[in-house]
């Protein structure tokens, strides 16, 4: 018979960590070493560029070789308030020394208070804190459901949209690339084409409870939605009973020039779901539910181990603090618009580039040629940006990002791009005469 003594080994060991065998070579571990062992020990799910970072603080990032960078798209959207801001750090410091975590079953006093800030910056309602966005959106398809109450569960979601990567979110994602290999998605999901209020129409059934939408799409290529089709998504939601859903992961905290993008219209969403910047760089999510909606949830229907932790809170609310203390509204909406003035002055002069848009600081450039090529030329010159879509270039700078430094910025631009521009006529005059 088999009992847990037999389990117990005759001889009690600490482990020697691997950590201090190795101790000498982490301390003298070389960028290449590095890349090596992520290789070895770290499942590849990222395409990574091959640079390994150590040091970050407001609009700058430093290299293990030193290398200061410009980031012009700090944590994907996470470093609102730039790289370590020292209200975030005095906040996490504060903490650390106190408490770091406490089961949902019980009280501590950051959670609420952070719950009261949004709600004070956004409207009246109710918060359930998670750890991401994809467990925000997960969050707001399980409320739908349960609002449902077995009855309605269908979400109509955007084309190009992106909502993550946990099997919900991603049924609600409008990008087939991402779900590929991973069939069958949860049931209850439909996408239709962004800003054709028809479409939704269309795509009502009796089952339908709600409609999700970012209002600026991110991964999408930064699409905004017209005021019309959110007030048309508004009307309809009343009269049908469904639940808005806004997914402001990315467009939250700031990034549009206001605190949240649905401030730019003049609707408020049933369920705001909420992540990236809202911790300052720790990992937090939340959805907020209209008050009049918020009691569908009940004890025990939902849950999250590490959801609304003391420490992640008050990160949090050092997020909020930098924002008001910094100014951080007005310069995001003054240097989105000298961004967008600045390339429109060199599209006279680079013929790559097709457009021009965003809000905020949430600013896409489209090509008329692939974009990766110049994301690896303006890294090599010391600047990131991204690329979605495969031609849509991103700039999403911290908020108080400074005009020097977007001056920077568009000159490591400009010179990537006419380099990348230059070799593809070299590349074509070759192809012609070979
Ligand atoms: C990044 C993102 C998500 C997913 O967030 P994770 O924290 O990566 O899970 C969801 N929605 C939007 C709009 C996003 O930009």
């Amino acid at each position: 018979m088999l009992c847990f003594s037999s389990f117990l080994p005759t001889v009690v060991w600490e482990p020697k960590l691997f950590i201090n065998a190795e101790r000498q070579q982490y301390i003298v571990m070389k960028k290449d070493d590095i890349i090596k062992d992520y290789q070895e020990y770290i499942l590849s799910t990222y395409t990574r560029t091959p640079a390994v970072f150590v040091k970050g603080k407001g609009m700058q990032l430093t290299d293990i070789h030193d290398k200061k960078y410009l980031d012009f798209f700090p944590g994907w959207g996470v470093n609102n308030v730039g790289h370590c801001h020292p209200k975030v750090m005095s906040a996490v410091r504060d903490q650390v020394n106190k408490l770091i975590h406490i089961p949902n079953n019980f009280y501590h006093p950051q959670q609420v208070k952070l719950a009261r800030e949004i709600i004070y910056q956004s409207f009246p309602g109710k918060l359930f804190f998670c750890n991401s966005g994809a467990e925000g959106c997960e969050s707001a398809i399980k409320f739908a459901r349960a609002y449902g109450r077995g009855q309605r569960y269908e979400i109509i979601s955007m084309n190009k949209s992106f909502h993550g990567r946990t099997l919900g979110a991603l049924s609600a994602t409008g990008q087939a690339q991402y779900q590929e290999g991973f069939h069958p998605l949860p049931e209850g999901f439909k996408t239709v084409d962004f800003n054709d209020i028809g479409a939704v129409k269309k795509a009502l059934t009796e089952k339908t409870v709600a409609i999700m939408l970012e209002l600026v799409q991110g991964e999408g290529g930064i699409h905004i939605a017209t005021r019309d089709y959110v007030d048309s998504l508004r009307a309809l939601c009343d009269e049908k009973d469904l639940l808005l859903i806004f997914d402001e992961v990315q467009t939250g905290m700031g990034r549009t020039g206001e605190m949240f993008a649905y401030k730019h219209y003049s609707v408020i969403p049933d369920v705001m779901v909420l992540a990236k910047a809202l911790g300052g760089g720790l990992p937090i999510g939340a959805i907020v539910v209209k008050k009049d909606k918020a009691d569908v949830f009940k004890p025990g229907m939902h849950a999250s181990t590490f959801g609304g932790s003391p420490l992640v809170c008050k990160a949090a609310l050092g997020v909020f603090k930098a924002i008001q203390s910094d100014k951080m509204l007005v310069n995001c909406q003054k240097m989105g618009l000298y961004i967008i003035e600045q390339v429109e002055g060199l599209k006279n002069q680079i013929d790559c580039i097709k457009d021009v848009r965003g809000l905020g600081l949430m600013i896409g450039i489209e090509l008329n040629i692939p974009g990766a090529e110049i994301v690896e030329e303006c890294f090599r010159l010391g600047l990131i940006i991204n690329c979605t879509q495969g031609h849509i270039l991103r700039f999403m700078p911290a908020l108080n990002v400074t005009q020097k430094q977007v001056d920077k910025a568009i000159n490591i631009l400009k010179k990537s791009m006419t380099t990348v521009a230059g070799r593809k006529i070299i590349n074509s005059v070759e192809l012609e005469e070979g």
